[in-house]
């Protein structure tokens, strides 16, 4: 069979296999399932929004965007953008620390409350990535466009092609390479890559995350923030998790899926985001001492968690109409 029709094949066996199985658990099922998960009570606080790190402005911005009565995607969205137009932000847009080649490249993802995803990888001159990556999601039958490929869609959308290296960030770039060593750094303060996750007024979640990714990378790294499962996943009849810090320690252990399967099977967002950090501290021959991962989490409830391996991780959260940094527990004490 040739692999287009292959595909297709394949596809369309999937929606047979997914109306099937609607039909054998009826709809009606998912909905009393949908409604005894999300109490009315619990409706009664949402909207509410965690992101990682201290990124007052963005949750702010996306709580603002749901308390009008808009979609979790809307709010993610225009929540991520504060930052990534922020050019004093250096690990994220415009001013993000570029790879060792001088070259700012830039990684995201979305996901919806219907399980899809879309993405962008190693793209440049476009500061708006999370939107870049929306529209890859819903106005392209793929889910990652990588590069040239990715900008070249981005300009087709009218997106504002710009050098997202300020003289800030190059300067740093050519301090760096007089020692040209490449050692992210532990834990990074007021570090500001962007794993956000909100839940709206009607009880739906969607999530994003957006980044420059490590600083001085090698040319075409590129990290977990938009590899679906790793950096970020939402099922919408569970919760969703993202993750920051070491991209190559995250996706080898697919840490927001783990995290998400883990709410499934009954452990809190607390909890789960403690398993995902164990499970990365225990690898035989673990280097966490030398390197940093956070993750924060949200459940059906509305209710959050966050967990890093050192100090230093924050993450903010808005709700009952209000944003507020909260420093993390550590597996290092
Ligand atoms: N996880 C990102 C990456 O590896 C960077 C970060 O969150 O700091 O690209």
């Amino acid at each position: 069979m040739k692999r287009r029709k292959f595909i297709q094949s394949a596809s369309l066996s999937g929606l047979g296999v997914a109306v099937g199985s609607s039909l054998v658990s009826g709809c009606n099922d998912k909905i009393s399932q949908r409604e005894t998960v999300i109490g009315a009570s619990q409706k009664e606080n949402f909207p509410i929004v965690i992101a990682t790190w201290d990124v007052k402005d963005a949750v702010n911005k996306a709580g603002e965007v749901l308390m009008q009565g808009k979609s979790s995607i809307d709010a993610v969205e225009l929540g991520c953008n504060v930052e990534e137009l922020n050019a004093n932000n250096q690990t994220v847009g415009l001013g993000g620390l570029p790879d060792r080649d001088g070259n700012v490249t830039l990684d995201a993802c979305m996901m919806n409350k219907d399980g899809n995803y879309g993405a962008v990888v190693c793209m440049q001159n476009i500061a708006e990535a999370i939107s870049v990556a929306r529209k890859v999601m819903e106005d392209t039958p793929h889910c990652i466009l990588a590069g040239k490929g990715a900008e070249k869609f981005a300009l087709s959308k009218g997106f504002k092609k710009q050098n997202l290296l300020t003289d800030a960030s190059k300067k740093a770039w050519e301090q760096w390479k007089i020692k040209s060593k490449y050692q992210p750094v532990i834990n990074i303060e007021n570090h500001d890559t962007i794993g956000m996750l909100a839940i709206d007024k009607n009880g739906d979640i969607s999530g994003g995350c957006t980044t420059s990714g490590l600083a001085y990378k090698m040319a075409g790294r590129v990290g977990d923030s938009p590899i679906v499962g790793s950096g970020l996943f939402i099922d919408n009849e569970v919760g969703g998790a993202t993750a920051t810090g070491l991209g190559e320690e995250v996706l080898k252990t697919v840490g927001s899926f783990l995290i998400v399967e883990l709410m499934r099977q009954g452990k809190t967002p607390q909890q789960a985001c403690e398993e995902a950090i164990k499970r990365i501290v225990s690898k035989p021959n673990s280097n966490y001492k030398h390197f940093q991962v956070g993750y924060v989490a949200m459940n059906k409830k509305g209710e959050t968690g966050y967990y890093s391996i050192h100090k230093g991780f924050s993450a903010s959260i808005f709700k009952n109409g209000k944003s507020k940094n909260y420093p993390s527990q550590q597996f290092i004490k």
